[in-house]
C-alpha cells in the first residue's frame, strides 16, 4: 500500500514536471492569458475585499508572458494588460508609484511595439493621466504624439475633446463647470482611535463609499465632481494616530475619489452637511464602548483585587474633587459657540454671542481645572471654527464629556429663559428654530438633518446625553433662581451639527436670551454669569457622582 502511494505521487510529480515545462513553452503562453484574463475579470468583479497584492501579482504575471517572449504574437497584449491591471491599482488606491508604472509600461509598449493595436490606446491613457494629475503640457505632448504617430487613431475625436478641455484650463482659470461639482478641500483631526475627514465640495451631489482590506481603506467616491488643481497636487501625508493618509485622484472622468488608509477600521459613520455642502466621514478604531460597560468593569475590578487607595494630594496638598470622589469622569472638552467672523447671535445692547460664549466657557474651565478635571477649551480666543471641528477635537481627545456653550435669541423678543438641549430629532417649532440657528442652516434642512441623525443614532451616546442635559440643567436652575428671576425652559432636544458624531455624553447650553433686554442685561452681569458657570459645574460633578455609583443612579 505504501509502495503504491509512493508511485502515485512519483508518476503525479513527473507529470506535474513536464506540465511546467510545456506550459513555458510559446504555445502555451496563449493559454496562460487566457487564464489570466479569466482571473483578471473575477478579481474586479467586486471591489469589495479586493486585495492590493492580488493586483499587483496580476499585473507581474502578465509580464511574465512578454519579458519571456518579446516576440510571440500576444506579447503586446500582455504588455498593455499589465499597465491597465496597474492603472487599475492607480484608480482604486490612488498611489502615485501605480501612477509611474502605467504611465512607464504604456510608454514601453509604444517604443517596444509601434505597430501594435494598443499603441493609441497606451498613447491617450497617458495624456488623460497627465492631465488628470493638472500635468498640462504633458498631456498635450503625447496628444501631438498622438496625431503625429498615429493620425488615423480612434481616439480622434475623445482627443480633439481632451486637447480643448487642457488649453481652456491653460489659458486661464477653469471655467466654473455647470456640470461637474468641484472638490475644494479636505480637512482631517484624527485621535489614536477616532479620525474626522471633511471633504468640502462647492455643491451637492452623489456619493459612494466602500471599504478595501489588507490594509483597511475607506473611499468615498463622489459624482459627478473634479478636485480642484491644487488638492491633485497636494500631498496629504498624516502618519498620526490611526489614520495613516489621505490620497486623492480621478477614479473616471466625473468620478472624484478619496482614499483614507487606516490600521484597523471597526465602524464608521458618513454623512454630508449642508451650507456649505461637505461630506463627514467619522472613522473609529474600537467598537462601540457603553458608560455603563465601563463602569461595571470597573468596578467589579475595584470590589475584587484593587485595594481603596488614597487619592494623591494635589501640589497644594489639598485633594482634587475628582480625585477625592474618584468620578466616573476626568476629561471635558469645553466648547465656546461661534467666534471670529461668525459672532452668533447679536444681542439688543449689542452684544454679541460669540463673546459671552468665549467668558463662560473659560471661567468653567477654570472651575474644572481647580477641582482637578483635564479640561480642554476648543476655543479660548476669538477665533473661527467649524461646526465639525469642534465634536473632532472631543473626539480625538476621547473626552468623557462635551458641553457647547450658546446664548439664545428669538424674534420673539419677550421670550426668554434658560435651555439645556441634547442630540435628537427636534419635536416643537422653536427647537427646530433654535436648531437652524446654530447650524447656520434653514429650517428646511434642519428637517432633512432629522433623517441623518435616525442613520447615526445608533453611535451617538443619546440616552447619555439626555441623562446629563437633565443634571445640569437642574443644577444650573438652582444656582441661579436665588438671586435672579430666571425662567426654567427645561431639557430640549434637537439636531445640531456641533454634537453629531459626539462619542461621549454631549450637551448644548442655551443661557439667557440675548434677544429680550431683561435676559441681556443679565448676561452683562459677572455675578450672573458666575451663578451659571457654577451650576454647570456642580451639574457636571452630579453626574460623574452618579456615573460611579452606577448607570444613571440617582438620575
Ligand atoms: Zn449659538
Amino acid at each position: 500500500m505504501n509502495r503504491l502511494v509512493k508511485i502515485i505521487i512519483y508518476i503525479l510529480s513527473f507529470s506535474m514536471i513536464s506540465y511546467i515545462y510545456a506550459s513555458n513553452s510559446a504555445k502555451d503562453q496563449y493559454y496562460k492569458f487566457i487564464e489570466l484574463d479569466k482571473k483578471e475579470k473575477k478579481l474586479f468583479s467586486s471591489e469589495k475585499n479586493l486585495k492590493e497584492k492580488a493586483i499587483v501579482e496580476l499585473a507581474e504575471k502578465y509580464s511574465v508572458i512578454y519579458k519571456k517572449y518579446p516576440q510571440i504574437k500576444i506579447a503586446d497584449d500582455s504588455l498593455f494588460k499589465e499597465a491597465s491591471v496597474y492603472e487599475r491599482a492607480y484608480r482604486i488606491f490612488l498611489k502615485d508609484n501605480y501612477r509611474l508604472k502605467t504611465i512607464e509600461l504604456f510608454k514601453k509598449l509604444v517604443s517596444n511595439y509601434p505597430s501594435s493595436v494598443y499603441a493609441d490606446d497606451a498613447i491617450y491613457k497617458i495624456a488623460v493621466i497627465e492631465w488628470e494629475k493638472r500635468e498640462g503640457d504633458q498631456a498635450i505632448n503625447y496628444l501631438n504624439q498622438l496625431e503625429k504617430l498615429y493620425p488615423n487613431t480612434n481616439y480622434k475625436d475623445k482627443a480633439i475633446i481632451l486637447r480643448k478641455e487642457i488649453e481652456k484650463e491653460l489659458k486661464g482659470a477653469r471655467e466654473v463647470s455647470s456640470v461637474l461639482a468641484v472638490i475644494k478641500n479636505i480637512r482631517h483631526w484624527t485621535g489614536k482611535k477616532y479620525t474626522r475627514v471633511v471633504i468640502d465640495i462647492d455643491r451637492k451631489t452623489n456619493y459612494s463609499y466602500g471599504t478595501l482590506i489588507d490594509p483597511d481603506r475607506l473611499f468615498i467616491d463622489i459624482q459627478p465632481a473634479i478636485l480642484t488643481q491644487e488638492l491633485i497636487k497636494q500631498k496629504i501625508e498624516v502618519k498620526q494616530g490611526f489614520l495613516q493618509a489621505i490620497r486623492t485622484g480621478q477614479f473616471s472622468k466625473n468620478t472624484g475619489r478619496v482614499v483614507l488608509d487606516f490600521d484597523k477600521i471597526k465602524r464608521f459613520d458618513i454623512f454630508n452637511l449642508d451650507n456649505p455642502y461637505r461630506i463627514v466621514i467619522d472613522i473609529y478604531a474600537d467598537e462601540r464602548k457603553e458608560i455603563s460597560e465601563v463602569v461595571s468593569k470597573e468596578e467589579g475590578v475595584v470590589e475584587k483585587e484593587i485595594p481603596i487607595v488614597q487619592p494623591n494630594k494635589n501640589a497644594d496638598g489639598t485633594y482634587s474633587l475628582v480625585r477625592q470622589l474618584g468620578l466616573g469622569i476626568k476629561r471635558i472638552v469645553i466648547d465656546a459657540g461661534h467666534g471670529g467672523k461668525d459672532p452668533g447671535a447679536i444681542g439688543v445692547n449689542g452684544m454679541k454671542e460669540k463673546d459671552i460664549s468665549l467668558a463662560i466657557a473659560k471661567q468653567l474651565a477654570e472651575f474644572l481645572k481647580k477641582d482637578g478635571f483635564d479640561v480642554y477649551l476648543t476655543r479660548d480666543e476669538d477665533i473661527y471654527l467649524t461646526l465639525e471641528e469642534r465634536t473632532a477635537i472631543a473626539n480625538s481627545l476621547e473626552a468623557d464629556l462635551f458641553v457647547s456653550i450658546h446664548v439664545n435669541s428669538s424674534k420673539n423678543r419677550r421670550l426668554r429663559g434658560i435651555e439645556t438641549y441634547y442630540l435628537n430629532f427636534a419635536v416643537s417649532e422653536s427647537e427646530m428654530e433654535v436648531a437652524a440657528r446654530e447650524n447656520a442652516t434653514s429650517e428646511k434642512s434642519v428637517g432633512e438633518l432629522q433623517k441623518l441623525i435616525k442613520k447615526i443614532m445608533l453611535n451617538s451616546k443619546i440616552k447619555e446625553s439626555m441623562d446629563f442635559a437633565s443634571v445640569v440643567h437642574k443644577n444650573i436652575m438652582t444656582a441661579v433662581k436665588k438671586e435672579y428671576d430666571a425662567i426654567n425652559l427645561g431639557v430640549k432636544r434637537a439636531p445640531f451639527y456641533v454634537l453629531i458624531g459626539a462619542q461621549m455624553p454631549s450637551i448644548l447650553l442655551e443661557v439667557s436670551f440675548i434677544s429680550n433686554p431683561v435676559d441681556a442685561k443679565k448676561l452683562c452681569d459677572n455675578e450672573y454669569k458666575l451663578s451659571i458657570v457654577k451650576g454647570i459645574k456642580d451639574g457636571i460633578i452630579e453626574y460623574g457622582e452618579a456615573l460611579k455609583g452606577g448607570v444613571n443612579a440617582g438620575l
